[in-house]
């Protein structure tokens, strides 16, 4: 659907839950109970968003793969009439157990994050002993077929900006794209722009990077990263920035958060809640309109730190 500043916006991101099984310094998210949307629920509201134009959903968190029904989500959302492509963004380290099943149910893309290639660091930054784990998944994810495989990095200054190379280095040996987020100020404490590793800064480090261009890129393969590869990579290095250089006029995203509401843009604190309508079909879907046509013109995280959910809630 056309929104009120001419973007189709065709993408919805649905955090699942907001519980995670990691505790990332930067994210804020705690593995404590809190309301979640039924499979049937998320069908319904997802359903409503496809006569609204979205054709592709991403399921996330929290982390998504702690939901013991992730598997029925995916077969019911992928099951929508106009829902063309199901993804999934994880931390990795169910990814073993859940890759085959996924795709069976119709999830065709992951997005894993990965914030370093240290078993010690990513202890320290996730609060877990599990980098084994998440590469044991990722190796799942190519023996089921599931395509494209992406990693997601965010890089933080004095904690582990010096990754980008170990990183790297797994897009140059695997047909695998590793992309680099700037950190964004979501955490309680509001992070310091002075800690974020800018995608410029990486490029500097990184000369022999040039410019990945695909003519006819299709919807799907159009996304809010700007690639980048080198003579005999496999995969890509994508950057995505946030901080440093806004995308809103591209924006085609939409979000709906574990507790059932509607937040249309990332950096900025509106949310709508949508739960009354859940029984009257039109309603939602008329609701659902109006809620994509208020997204604003752009993003404001300037606008106060503390006026903004949490990543774990919202998904990323
Ligand atoms: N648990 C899943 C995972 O780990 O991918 C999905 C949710 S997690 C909140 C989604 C993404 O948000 C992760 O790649 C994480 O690194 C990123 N993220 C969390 N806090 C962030 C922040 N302050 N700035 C930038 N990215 C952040």
């Amino acid at each position: 659907m056309i929104d009120s500043y001419q973007r189709d916006i065709n993408y919805l991101r649905v955090s699942v839950t907001k519980r995670c099984n990691l505790n990332c310094s930067y994210c804020g998210a705690k593995n404590e109970a809190s309301e979640e949307l039924t499979p049937a629920q998320l069908e319904k509201i997802v359903r409503a968003f496809a006569r609204n134009g979205i054709t592709k959903v991403r399921l996330t968190g929290g982390e998504p793969l702690v939901r013991q029904d992730i598997v029925e989500i995916a077969q019911r959302l992928a099951g929508i009439d106009g829902i063309k492509k199901l993804a999934v963004t994880t931390n990795g380290i169910f990814l073993k157990r859940y890759a085959a099943e996924l795709k069976r149910a119709g999830v065709t893309a992951v997005n894993i994050s990965l914030d370093t290639t240290d078993r010690e660091q990513f202890r320290s930054i996730t609060g877990y002993d599990g980098l084994d784990k998440v590469f044991e998944g990722i190796d799942e994810c190519e023996r089921a077929g599931l395509s494209p495989i992406r990693l997601n990095a965010v890089l933080t200054k004095g904690k582990n900006e010096d990754q980008a190379e170990s990183l790297i280095s797994i897009a140059r040996n695997r047909k695998i794209d590793v992309r680099f987020i700037e950190l964004m100020p979501f955490s309680s404490d509001g992070e310091k722009d002075e800690l974020v590793v800018t995608g410029e800064e990486l490029l500097k480090k990184f000369p022999e990077l040039k410019p990945f261009v695909k003519e006819n890129a299709t919807d799907f393969e159009k996304s809010v990263a700007r690639y980048y590869t080198a003579e005999g990579f496999k995969g890509r290095v994508g950057f995505i920035t946030p901080v440093s250089n806004s995308f809103c006029s591209e924006c085609n995203r939409i979000r709906l958060l574990s507790d059932g509401k509607i937040k249309p843009c990332l950096g900025n604190s509106e949310v709508y809640d949508i739960k009354a309508f859940l029984d009257d079909e039109e309603r939602l879907e008329q609701e659902i309109k109006k809620i994509i046509l208020s997204k604003p013109r752009e993003h404001s995280f300037g606008c106060g730190y503390g006026n903004h959910h949490g990543l774990n809630l919202i998904g990323g």
